[in-house]
């Protein structure tokens, strides 16, 4: 069936399991740090300014986002990690959801992480790739390519590629400003969103 991201429409929100649409059809999901620039970059890829809400309050409530290609296809914004001012709690509750959410939903076909060029694979995203790695393809996106040289594009690159042992990692960049990557960063979820 033909579809286009720009047709992307939100779905649903999930603060907790039991919350979580039907695990059915396909999904890409996409995680990291706050302020890497995940909202823009999912924004981007569906030519929609305002899908994703890219200003982030403190201590506004997170929710994992579900946005509708098609019925069966769907695109997911996980909360944003790393973000200091979180209490204890609500991090204890997010670790649970996710790691169940990230190891075991059967519609999800691969996970985006998005990484700060300019900041490179940090801890927490080494973490998420270390517990995910083994069971779910991964992509890291180094977005706000435009804000480095294209040396430092090269190096970051093969920098987050070196740090990838696995098979089913790969690496690309984006730049949101001038949109280049993206066509790289739309086959990657096209690839997984393929149901079947
Ligand atoms: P999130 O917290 O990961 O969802 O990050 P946002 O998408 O809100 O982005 C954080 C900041 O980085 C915002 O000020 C964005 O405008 C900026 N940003 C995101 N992507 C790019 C990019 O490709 N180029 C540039 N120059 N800025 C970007």
């Amino acid at each position: 069936m033909q579809y286009s991201f720009k047709q992307a429409k939100f779905a649903t929100s999930a603060f907790e399991l039991s919350q979580l649409p039907p695990d059915q059809g396909a999904e890409v999901a996409f995680a990291g740090r706050s302020n890497a620039g995940k909202s823009s970059a999912i924004n981007c890829l569906t030519r929609q300014k305002g899908l994703c809400k890219t200003s982030k309050t403190p201590g506004r409530t997170q929710l994992i986002n579900f946005f509708a290609l098609t019925a069966e296809r769907h695109l997911v914004d996980l909360p944003g990690y790393g973000f200091a001012r979180v209490s204890k709690k609500m991090r204890a509750h997010w670790d649970e959801v996710l790691t169940a959410y990230l190891l075991r939903r059967e519609a999800l076909r691969g996970l985006v992480i998005v990484v700060d060029i300019r900041r490179g694979i940090s801890d927490l995203d080494r973490a998420l790739i270390n517990m995910v790695g083994d069971s779910l393809p991964i992509h890291v996106l180094l977005t706000k390519s435009d804000k480095v040289s294209r040396s430092a594009i090269r190096r970051a690159r093969d920098q987050a590629q070196k740090s990838l042992s696995g098979l089913q990692q790969s690496v690309s960049t984006l730049s949101t400003l001038n949109r280049d990557g993206l066509d790289e960063l739309e086959s990657v979820c096209r690839n997984w969103l393929e149901i079947g």
